[in-house]
């Protein structure tokens, strides 16, 4: 990562996160730098399949909006995921440079923002519309997974409806994406430019609560449920209610300022933090402390660091920042004196047979218990869950473990019309994966709605058992 700039683009974007973006001319010769391989493996590393090196050529001959088309027919968020994607894991993983004479993989991401920030910056037309088809879609959430989704049915023609619980665009992309990895202005920009002309937003609208999912059925061909998994999961161990004690997207939201929380401002300002959990989002929150000046953040984790789910490159990152880590250790209470948090009681685990996760059992060792002081404690150990954002979501929509269950490669539910990705379906992935899903769920309902038009009455939308009905 660069050093952090703050430069006010033409819309008024404040860049805040820790990579500058390129200008014209340093795009060009990172361009330069691609082979434009024959079955590039960067593309194989895409979840979106993007077709790097023609993105990339087409950006150096000059053909800026093909490339652009091209990045957004794939990958609607494609700008957000110029800055969120872990490309270490994925494109510029796989780049071969590296392999060939140990140069860094092209900067495929810088790129891909580049391109699009230049489209909508300029906004630019990168994809026309069918005329209207007389059909109308409800999509529930206004995160990755739904914007994509909505933005594909109205190339298509079909009228998308957006129903979102909050004042806002954009779902975790905007409001839980760590301050050092982009700014929150651009989620809301790029959502904007996506949907402009032909998508309808409703804001402040909670299905399930003010309006009826039979009121939504009796409104729309279709549906597709994309309310992710919601908040933070906040254990009930002893103490919990003793201050500030939160969970990681509550923390991040807060420093953001994209939710404010009077926890979250608490929790800057204090001394020592434990942090609960192993996976990203853990990494994220303690990053985020530590980049807003909390001298002492500690990592509390069950297992041991072969098994942390976050992605290594991150974590590293974290230690070289300064975050401690405390493997095999698990919460058992939270220690506080006069309700304010004095530190988190632990357990020492011993790892043993693989449990349900497939990962070895972090089991206590008896007698082992042990204190970390720490003034502030932030849970990162899981969400809330399908359930608790659509409780009273139609008895035949199967919801297991906190996901809907739906045909991966449709996002069809086992109720006919009804449609399910991103989040909501893969438990939490990355802003890549969940505007796929959103793609592909469209492309299945517009599939859909065009054969009940060719054999009215037969083809109801979604098929029984997760599967679309030919
Ligand atoms: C802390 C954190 C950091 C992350 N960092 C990264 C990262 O660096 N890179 C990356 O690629 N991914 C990251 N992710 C993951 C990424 O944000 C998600 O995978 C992605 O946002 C999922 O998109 P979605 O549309 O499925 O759900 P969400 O983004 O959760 O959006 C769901 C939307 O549905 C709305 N909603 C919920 N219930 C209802 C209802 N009943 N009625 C109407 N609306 C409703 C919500 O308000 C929300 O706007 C991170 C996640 C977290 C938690
Ligand atoms: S693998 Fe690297 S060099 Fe080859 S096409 Fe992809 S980005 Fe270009």
């Amino acid at each position: 990562m660069n050093g952090e700039t703050n430069s006010l683009s033409a819309d008024g974007l404040r860049e805040t996160t820790g990579e500058r973006p390129f200008g014209a001319a340093e795009a060009l010769t990172e361009a330069a730098r691609c082979l434009y391989c024959y079955d590039a493996p960067c593309v194989m590393g895409c979840p979106a399949g993007v077709d790097v090196p023609e993105f990339i050529r087409s950006l150096r001959t000059g053909a800026w909006r093909a490339a652009a088309r091209l990045l957004i027919k794939a990958n609607p968020l494609g700008e957000s995921c110029g800055c969120v994607c872990p490309t270490v894991v994925l494109c510029e993983g796989e780049c071969v440079l590296p392999r060939i004479d140990g140069q860094a993989p092209v900067a495929i991401h810088r790129l891909q923002r580049f391109i699009l920030r230049w489209a909508r910056e300029n906004q630019v037309e990168v994809v026309s519309s069918a005329p209207p088809s007389g059909k109308s879609v409800a999509l529930i959430g206004a995160g990755p997974a739904g914007l994509a989704c909505a933005f594909e049915l109205r190339r298509f023609g079909h009228h998308a409806v957006v129903y979102e619980a909050s004042e806002h665009l954009g779902g975790l992309n905007r409001s839980a994406i760590a301050p050092h990895k982009m700014a929150s202005e651009l989620p809301r920009l790029e959502a904007e430019w996506l949907l402009a002309g032909g998508v309808e937003v409703v804001k402040g609208v909670r299905i399930g609560r003010d309006l009826s999912f039979a009121q939504l059925e009796a409104k729309h061909d279709a549906v597709f449920i994309g309310v992710g998994q919601g908040g933070d999961l906040i254990p009930d161990l002893p103490g919990v209610s003793a201050v500030p004690v939160l969970g990681a997207i509550e923390l991040i939201e807060g420093l953001k300022g994209t939710c404010p929380s009077a926890i979250a401002e608490q929790a800057r300002r204090v001394r020592s933090v434990a942090v609960v959990g192993g996976g990203n989002t853990a990494v994220d929150a303690a990053r985020a402390l530590r980049a807003a000046g909390v001298p002492e953040v500690t990592i509390v984790y069950r297992r041991d660091e072969t098994l942390m789910p976050a992605f290594e490159h991150e974590w590293q990152e974290a230690r070289r920042e300064g975050v401690r880590f405390r493997f095999l250790s698990a919460p058992e209470k939270i220690l506080a004196v006069e309700g304010r948090v004095t530190g988190l009681g632990c357990v020492t685990t011993r790892l043993g047979a693989p449990d349900e996760t497939g990962r070895r059992a972090p089991n206590p060792i008896p007698g082992s218990e042990h204190e970390l002081p720490c003034e502030a404690v932030v849970f990162a150990v899981g969400r809330v869950g399908v359930r608790a954002l659509l409780p009273d979501l139609p008895a035949d929509i199967v919801v297991k473990g906190g996901r809907v269950v739906a045909d991966p490669s449709t996002g069809a539910t086992a109720r006919p019309g009804w449609w399910a990705g991103g989040d909501s379906t893969s438990g939490g992935r990355e802003v890549v994966t969940a505007a796929v899903a959103g793609l592909k769920a469209a492309q299945a309902i517009h599939r859909a709605l065009s054969a009940r038009d060719a054999a009215p009455g037969v083809v109801q939308g979604a098929g029984r058992g997760g599967t679309e009905r030919g």
